[in-house]
């Protein structure tokens, strides 16, 4: 059997891509290393989402479960815990290899995000120790945060908004390493409105305890003191992993993502990309451009697959 598209990714670019293909009866399927949802289930599920048209506020798990039950209302075959390792062929058909089978396509397009991305570590004393006895680089179900002391670090909008969410139901303390924060001004509004204890221009020196987390000791100055704590979350960014990208045969940029031209076509005929995994100047990390791009990119693949008289 052969696919008229296979889409790499079932994040909000991925999805969004099988949703405009199956628009125009492309058969297509969607592979996805880890959960389906991307980055909105793997790191932030509990956020509201405030700027995806069409919701006020949208919890981010609930958002991508919308986009994912649409693209199968529409038919797109997707398949989770798959991850694809090469894509072979050229002109004619392409052959996308994965860690379970193979599948032979006439187009494909890359909708990876930032890889198979990891949290970025602090590197302190107790950090390895402590991990998953109470420190942790994902904010757990506000349900576990109930009554708990929990100590963000971190200064960025993603942060700020776990340390919001901690908030509703805990004694929350957020610590950057700068004197200011770097985000959104709602979501500075939000913590100078909130209890949130902010702790700048500090450093994480050590995660303290016995069986589990007690306390951290920080470094503000000359200054070493300690804050109780019984959940750390640290939130300092993600690392992205983007070695898969360069067995692809696909011309990348200097940081390592995808070029694309304005019809989001990769240097490999028949291969588009949208989303985190491409960048172009101006380029804007966001769900709606990930969608916007995927729109484009199911264009051009329909073209490039079906040739429309008027393509
Ligand atoms: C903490 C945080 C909060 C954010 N908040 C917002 C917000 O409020 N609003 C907003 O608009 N944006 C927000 N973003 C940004 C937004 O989540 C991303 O821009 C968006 O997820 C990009 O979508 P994508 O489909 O390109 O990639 P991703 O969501 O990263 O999805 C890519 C998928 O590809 C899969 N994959 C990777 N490699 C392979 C492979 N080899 N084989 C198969 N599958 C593979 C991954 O498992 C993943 O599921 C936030 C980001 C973070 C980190």
């Amino acid at each position: 059997m052969r696919y008229d598209l296979i889409i790499i990714g079932a994040g909000p670019g991925g999805l969004t891509a099988g949703i405009y293909a199956r628009t125009r009866m492309m058969k297509t399927l969607i592979l996805d290393a880890a959960e389906i949802g991307g980055q909105l289930v793997s790191l932030y599920p509990d956020k509201a989402v405030q700027n995806y048209p069409g919701y006020e506020r949208i919890q981010a798990r609930k958002l991508s479960d919308k986009m994912y039950a649409q693209a199968e209302s529409m038919d797109c075959e997707i398949r989770d815990r798959e991850k694809v390792n090469e894509i072979r062929g050229g002109n004619d058909e392409l052959v996308v290899i994965t860690d379970k089978g193979q599948y032979h396509t006439s187009s494909v397009i890359v909708a990876t995000g930032m890889g198979m991305f990891k949290p970025k570590k602090m590197g302190c004393k107790g950090e390895e120790e402590f991990e998953n006895k109470g420190l942790c680089y994902i904010l757990p179900p506000k349900e576990d945060l109930i009554g708990k002391r929990v100590v963000v670090f971190g200064g960025g909008n993603s942060a700020i908004e776990m340390a919001l969410i901690a908030d509703s139901v805990a004694e929350t303390t957020i610590v950057h390493r700068r004197n200011e924060f770097r985000c959104d001004e709602s979501n500075t509004m939000a913590l100078n409105a909130s209890n949130i204890r902010s702790i700048m221009s500090s450093e994480l020196v050590s995660v303290n305890g016995d069986d589990a987390v007690r306390s951290v000791t920080l470094k503000k100055g000359d200054e070493t003191f300690d804050v109780e704590a019984d959940l750390v979350v640290i939130l300092i960014g993600i690392s992205a992993d983007l070695e898969d990208l360069k067995r692809w045969d696909l011309e990348l940029t200097k940081d390592g993502l995808l070029k694309v031209d304005d019809a989001m076509c990769t240097s490999r005929n028949g291969i588009f990309a949208c989303g985190d995994v491409i960048d172009y100047d101006g380029k804007y990390k966001q769900i709606i451009t990930a969608c916007g791009e995927a729109a484009t990119a199911s264009n051009s693949a329909y073209k490039f697959v079906k040739k429309p008289y008027w393509a």
